[in-house]
């Protein structure tokens, strides 16, 4: 009886000694707010919906408050949030950060917050500081609350970041930004692109395969395309002689090429933000170029002339960067320098013969860019075969960042067969949008244009007098 009664008392005191400390650190008007809403019986859903609404309401008065621009609800993280949350430990923010940028990778920044209380309240005034600094650069937000088990507390969890743009052409020409999303075409690893505004062509290299699967340029007002999207489907006004063969009339466009393009040099590392791409129009008008608006021009037309043509980027000799054309016709490759034009029938440019010094890394047509399989690697002269060349359409990239997005939304399925399945329903449908890209210039010749009778009667190299103002 005694010894009840002394454990009892002991209980007491340790009870009344608790509340009053309690009541010291001011926790007693919390958990005084806690037995307010557990006895009212407050809907928990609807609570923590008022909730997430009044942490966004504060954390953006703050950002007006700085002039800074407003975050928004990422529905995308908060879907992973709201199925993750439940089971996350929440002692390790490091491990939360890097938990939240693998699943979502298209955040740049990440800021994690939590905090753990009596009430939703409470929560609200920890959060306080971490609304008040949210950096500038950050665009989106998403929140998770649970209830601790037995219900005497809620934790929450509070992400701030910065969600990346996908990755196009269209987007770096209309915006600042420096860093972009991405999927690679080659092994589907997402990652983040970072871009140098001081180069005007660039390659997206994935950080995972070590291959590049696009490339970008831009043109002389800034606007980057798709280095494919340069052969834009130019066909002049040319009369060509019918009783000519394919390979004569291959050296009359080549010649021709030649004779309206003066050759200017690549300005050189030093001034490499002027060295802006042409279409073949355009350099038609100008009546120069360096060594990739020649080759586009040259290899524009014979596409438009129905040859199987490319365009091959990559080094001559220890010259470093350059560009060329190869061809295939009745089973010889050819190997045009479209800087320099004077073709000699009896003795014609094929590969084997005039290739040992040209080392290609990535070739395009009008809708393809293909890489090599072994970059680097010794070069042993194929330009056509499969086995040493990956084809890939950078206008698939686009539809394929997208479906990287809603595969990893958590549908059903794998992620990989979610992917795929959906990129390739978009591949088989796209072709390159006519609003950006693409044969648009085709109309821009004139239909009183004079045509050229081809071969144009040249004087030796000389561009003077060879017709071809007929675009004017
Ligand atoms: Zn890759």
């Amino acid at each position: 009886m005694f010894i009840r009664l002394l454990s009892w008392s002991i209980i007491a005191g340790l009870a009344l000694a608790g509340g009053l400390m309690a009541h010291r650190d001011g926790k007693w008007v919390a958990w005084n707010l806690w037995f307010q809403e557990w006895v009212s019986g407050t809907d928990q859903a609807a609570a923590s919906v008022r909730f997430q609404v009044d942490l966004v309401d504060r954390l953006n008065y703050a950002r007006i408050g700085a002039k800074l621009p407003v975050l928004r609800v990422d529905t995308e993280l908060e879907r992973w949030l709201q199925s993750e949350f439940p089971t996350m430990v929440l002692g390790d923010v490091n491990s939360i950060t890097r938990r939240v940028q693998e699943a979502v990778p298209r955040y740049f920044r990440v800021s994690v917050c939590t905090a753990s209380g009596p009430t939703l309240a409470t929560l609200l005034d920890q959060f306080h500081d971490f609304c008040q600094q949210t950096g500038p650069e950050m665009t989106h937000l998403a929140c998770a609350v649970r209830q601790s088990p037995g219900g005497l507390g809620h934790h929450a969890l509070f992400v701030v970041g910065q969600r990346l743009e996908d990755f196009s052409p269209e987007i770096i020409s209309k915006t600042k930004e420096e860093a972009f999303f991405s999927t690679c075409l080659h092994c589907q690893h997402p990652h983040i692109v970072r871009i140098s505004r001081q180069q005007h062509s660039l390659g997206l290299e994935c950080p995972q395969c070590r291959r590049t699967y696009a490339v970008v340029a831009a043109d002389a007002a800034g606007k980057y395309r798709y280095v494919n999207e340069y052969l834009t489907g130019y066909a002049p006004p040319a009369a060509f002689s019918k009783d000519h063969s394919r390979v004569h009339e291959l050296f009359t466009i080549w010649s021709a090429v030649h004779a309206n393009c003066v050759y200017t040099k690549d300005p050189g590392a030093a001034k490499e933000a002027t060295d802006s791409w042409q279409t073949s129009l355009e350099t038609q008008r100008m009546g120069q170029g360096d060594c990739e608006d020649s080759a586009i021009f040259l290899c524009d037309w014979l596409l438009s002339r129905g040859f199987q043509a490319r365009v091959a980027l990559g080094r001559f000799g220890d010259m470093g960067g350059h560009a060329w054309v190869v061809v295939k016709l009745d089973d010889k490759e050819y190997l045009l320098e479209s800087t320099e034009g004077r073709p000699d029938l009896s003795n014609p440019p094929l590969v084997t013969r005039v290739g040992s010094r040209y080392v290609p890394e990535i070739m395009f047509d009008r809708y393809s860019l293909y890489v090599r399989h072994t970059p680097g690697q010794a070069w042993k002269g194929d330009y056509w075969s499969a086995k040493v060349w990956t084809k890939v359409e950078p206008r698939t990239l686009e539809a394929r960042i997208r479906a990287f997005s809603s595969a990893a939304d958590g549908s059903s399925g794998s992620q990989g067969e979610a992917s795929d399945s959906s990129v390739q329903r978009v591949a088989r449908t796209s072709r390159p949008n006519p609003a950006v890209a693409p044969f648009m210039e085709l109309e821009e010749i004139p239909k009183d244009a004079s045509v050229w009778q081809m071969p144009l009667s040249l004087g030796q190299g000389n561009s003077d007098g060879a017709g071809v103002s007929g675009g004017e």
